[in-house]
């Protein structure tokens, strides 16, 4: 048997042959330029940058670098285009549109999920599976609003509000844009949307969709860059909401920048979440629900388990069992079919992971990695657990954004509630137990805008995401997502 020089035997027993994803039937150009006014248009200082595969450090093509000026030309399409045909329009064909996207992305989706897994390094199955067609199913959901926002919020006048100025980051590339995006244009506002630097690639795929679908031009612009060009549309005078989703150091920035404007603002920030397994919880399933919450994805998860909280009876089985099974992931190539962990998104981002690895074993904390090999080229972390750590160590406090896990335990429910919510975040949080009561006091009293109760990492349009304390303000998705586009007021 052979292995592709990116999948690895993950264990001495056997191996599964390489399954990679064909990449024949995607077509991507070496250069992108912006999206603005409908069509694609050179940055005006003629700077692009590179986007590179974190799988082999290739790079894959160069994007336009929008600059103030670009930024402006974005915001000024957007408002002619609120100004003109696009709030004129009868809701229902506003609607359609919205319905054309989502039809697209769903017959493009193996293309879009290739590119997802060759820009970002997430496996192509969780792109294939989880980021398009939950991308697709939040156009599909929000379109069907688009002429019924009167009976959402009963005896009020909705207005759209404008210009809505949305920048996202890099773990869900297409999915957040998908989140910004749909809800905005269902609520009639227009928008200009920033990629993350390192995974570009699928907005500037979805900007060809909209340019098909035949969008009025400068309802939706896309421009790429840094950190810099987000600021341009936070600060732009003619932006009238901002959305950001993102780090909670840079959603601080964001809320000083906006503080004393008339803007409206979302923030969805980062997390620190708890999963909290009971003795009496079904013990494989939960070991599942903990791979799946912190392994999965890298740890790129905004709402990731990342500190674990076993009830001290279980604990030695519930590690027993976590330990094997983290010696059957699969770690390496992202095109690869049986890949369970692909590469870590960026140079930057593994350097802070191994930072915080170095961390845990100076606060004192053990370590423990599988022992899978990873592959010589890209950018890797192996899974790894912390146990021996204590609620104050840095590895249990802050964000890593990588498949590290901080494992702690408690006696009774009182004290395994009080533990998990000690912690700035408050994003999401997991329960697993026999016990239909326990779940409902654990549920009413964690500090976490989801819990899910016997499973992690579920998402569905209809359902409202949004954190608390420092994982941000407002809430995106569901009824609650209109909220955060639209104008309000009582008739
Ligand atoms: P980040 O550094 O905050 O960047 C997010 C976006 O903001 C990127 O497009 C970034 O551009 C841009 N940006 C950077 N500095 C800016 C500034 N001063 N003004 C305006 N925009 C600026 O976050 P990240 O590292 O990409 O993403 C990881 C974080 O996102 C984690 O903390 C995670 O928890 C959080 N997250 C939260 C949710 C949620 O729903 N709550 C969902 C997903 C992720 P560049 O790409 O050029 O840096
Ligand atoms: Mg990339």
């Amino acid at each position: 048997m052979h292995n592709s020089p990116n999948s690895l035997a993950f264990n001495d027993g056997w191996q599964y042959a390489p399954a990679p994803e064909s990449t024949d039937h995607i077509s991507l150009e070496k250069q992108f330029d912006l999206f603005i006014g409908g069509k694609f248009v050179a940055p005006e200082e003629g700077r692009y940058f590179e986007t590179i595969n974190p799988a082999t450090e290739e790079q894959i093509a160069s994007v336009g670098l929008a600059t103030q000026t670009d930024v402006d030309r974005a915001v000024k399409a957007a408002r002619k285009a609120f100004a003109g045909p696009w709030s004129k329009m009868k809701a229902a064909e506003r609607g359609k549109y919205i319905y054309r996207i989502a039809r697209m992305l769903q017959e493009r989706s193996r293309e879009f999920a290739v590119i997802e897994s060759l820009d970002g390094g997430k496996p192509i199955r969780e792109s294939r599976d989880i980021d398009i067609p939950l991308a697709a199913a939040h156009f599909f959901y929000y379109a069907g609003w688009a002429d019924k926002l009167e009976y959402a919020f009963p005896g009020r006048n909705v207005a759209a509000l404008g210009v809505a100025g949305q920048i996202i980051p890099w773990n869900f590339p297409l999915l957040m844009a998908a989140w910004k995006i749909a809800p905005a244009l269902a609520c009639g506002n227009t928008v200009v949307l920033k990629p993350a630097e390192s995974t570009p690639l699928t907005a500037l795929k979805l900007a060809e969709i909209v340019q098909e679908a035949g969008l009025p031009p400068g309802v939706v612009n896309i421009v790429t860059g840094a950190g810099e060009t987000g600021a341009a549309i936070v600060n732009h005078a003619d932006v009238d909401k901002v959305a950001f989703t993102g780090s909670t150091e840079v959603g601080r920035i964001i809320q000083r920048a906006l503080a004393g404007t008339s803007k409206k603002y979302t923030l969805e920030l980062g997390g620190k979440a708890a999963n909290i397994i009971f003795a009496d919880a079904a013990i494989d399933q939960a070991v599942e629900g903990i791979v799946n919450g912190i392994f999965f994805n890298q740890g790129h998860v905004c709402c990731a388990g990342s500190r674990l909280f076993v009830q001290e009876s279980a604990v030695d089985e519930v590690v027993r069992k976590l330990k094997d099974r983290m010696e059957t992931l699969i770690i390496g190539d992202p095109l690869d079919k049986n890949t369970d962990i692909g590469a870590i998104n960026s140079a930057g981002q593994l350097e802070t992971i191994e930072s915080y690895l170095s961390l845990g074993r100076e606060e004192g904390a053990e370590m423990y990695q599988s022992s899978c090999a990873v592959p010589e080229r890209g950018y890797w972390c192996r899974p790894t657990i912390f146990t021996g750590v204590s609620q104050s160590n840095r590895i249990v406090q802050e964000e890593i954004f990588g498949p590290v896990l901080a494992i702690q335990t408690f006696r009774t429910l009182e004290e395994g509630l009080s533990k998990a919510n000690n912690t700035p975040y408050g994003l999401s949080g997991g329960v697993w137990t026999d016990k239909g009561a326990k779940i409902f006091k654990m549920t009413q009293k964690l500090r976490a805008g989801v819990v899910w109760a016997n499973t992690f990492n579920k998402f569905d349009p209809t359902s409202p995401f949004g954190g608390y304390k420092e994982s941000g303000v407002g809430r995106e998705g569901g009824l609650h997502g209109l909220d955060a586009y639209l104008k309000l007021e009582a008739r």
